[in-house]
């Protein structure tokens, strides 16, 4: 249903009605901020109707729920996909928050008071705008040497579909970071001719349950540790788990698990039958690849390997590019240099959400995200609101670097302020 011109000017616009841009919409209405989400797909959720079948949260149920409403018990300790699927739709069920469905965002500009939002159905205007439209928005396949000769089926991580279509085939995963791993995972519950994984550096590993503990629930301690203590902890653990995996080939990357997640966004790989599969020799550890030919895949070692299907588990983009142009609010991959609370000089009332990984999974930064931006929002307004300049206090310099010119916004009192 076409949206008119006046509905389109809201105090905050979210984008995207996944889990972030939900949990950030409930969160605003909990303080009364009038909030109006949009989203180019025709649901909420979207992303996970594409994920494969099989698929588990790897994040813990309790830590996974977002704020006001729990997973049911019944979804179990690690819910499925589908569970997942039913749990957003009936979040934006009960949202008390407008949804235009249908509404892809194609520009976002500063306003004079705020922000317009160029989308398929018209200009939104709004005072402030949260960006929840998914660190994984655009699956991202590297630019091998010789891929359009390849005469086999090449597919991303995001298109895997149902595991049944890989049993008794030959299936290269390329990477064995958080999705590799999760593939590998199902790909050991079927019957396979060969499953080779081509891996760049070791990845970290961590088990799902340790003696019948479920390890993620333990990730909100390992958060609060400080780095160099929660790599070791990380490693200990692993170790503890699988032992040392050089001999099955599988080395161990040059940073801890907890530095990685940090400097690079790539999160800790979790294992449910991986490791077991390749200590019984049916998945086989090989080199990064150095081109694709015809019938096969060329190795750096110069091995050369003929797999029927290879599945690329490269990474996504956020695709944000496109939408916020190259200004210095992205970095050099598109992702915001900013998430949750942050604000940063020259973006005031611009947002992120679920733009950058955390171990507790991203359900859980999702609520927490939703809650900081809705306080900082609702102090804004009520700044605003008693007449109060837009001149903002800088307290406290959140950037590990200077270039990325984040800050953390906070006006003491009305007095100071003034
Ligand atoms: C295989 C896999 C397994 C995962 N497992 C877990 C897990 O166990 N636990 C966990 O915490 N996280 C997990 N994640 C991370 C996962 O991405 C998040 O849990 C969650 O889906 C992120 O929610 P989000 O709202 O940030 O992004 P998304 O779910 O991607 O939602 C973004 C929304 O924005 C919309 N959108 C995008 N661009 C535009 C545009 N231009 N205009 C309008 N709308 C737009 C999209 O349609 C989409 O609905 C997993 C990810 C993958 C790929």
């Amino acid at each position: 249903m076409p949206v008119n011109s006046a509905a389109k000017n809201a105090t905050v616009v979210v984008i995207g009605a996944g889990a972030s841009g939900l949990a950030a919409a409930h969160a605003l209405r909990e303080r009364n901020i009038q909030v109006r989400i949009i989203d180019r797909a025709y649901r909420a959720g979207e992303a996970w109707y594409h994920r494969h079948p099989q698929l588990r949260l790897n994040t813990h149920r309790h830590l996974s729920g977002l704020p006001g409403l729990a997973i049911p018990r019944a979804a179990g300790a690690f819910p499925s996909r589908n569970s997942i699927i039913r749990y957003l739709d009936e979040y934006a069920a009960q949202l008390d928050a407008p949804i235009d469905y249908g509404v892809k965002v194609t520009e976002i500009s500063k306003a004079p008071s705020g922000w317009a939002v160029e989308t398929s159905a018209g200009v939104y205007r709004a005072q402030h705008v949260v960006v929840a439209t998914g660190y994984a928005s655009k699956p991202a396949i590297p630019d091998w040497k010789g891929r359009e000769t390849f005469s086999k089926q090449l597919v991303h991580a995001a298109d895997l579909g149902d595991i049944e279509q890989y049993r008794n085939r030959k299936i290269l995963v390329v990477g064995a970071g958080n999705s590799g791993t999760d593939i590998l995972n199902h790909l050991s519950t079927i019957e396979t001719d060969r499953i080779w994984v081509s891996v760049r550096h070791g990845p970290v590993i961590f088990p799902t349950r340790l003696c019948g503990i479920p390890m993620q629930r333990l990730s909100p301690l390992f958060a609060m540790m400080p780095v160099p203590v929660a790599d070791a902890m990380l490693a200990l653990t692993g170790h503890l788990a699988f032992g040392n995996l050089k001999k099955w080939g599988l080395g161990k990357h040059s940073h801890g698990g907890i530095t990685r997640l940090l400097d690079t966004g790539t999160a800790p790989a979790i294992d449910n039958g991986f490791v077991a599969a390749l200590k019984a020799g049916k998945v086989t550890v090989v080199p990064e690849i150095e081109c694709f030919e015809s019938t096969g895949v060329r190795l750096i070692d110069n091995q050369y390997i003929e797999p029927d299907i290879v599945i690329a588990a490269t990474g996504y983009k956020t695709g944000l590019q496109s939408i916020l142009g190259y200004g210095s609010i992205l970095d050099e991959s598109g992702v915001p240099k900013i998430d949750g609370a942050k604000q940063m000089h020259g973006y005031p009332g611009l947002w992120f959400t679920g733009m950058q990984p955390r171990l507790t999974g991203f359900f859980h930064q999702a609520g927490h995200n939703a809650r900081e931006i809705a306080a900082a929002i609702d102090i804004e307004m009520h700044l605003e609101h008693a007449g109060i300049s837009n001149d903002i206090v800088e307290i406290q310099a959140q950037a590990p670097s200077a270039n990325t010119e984040q800050v953390h916004y906070q006006r003491s009192s009305l007095n100071e302020s003034r």
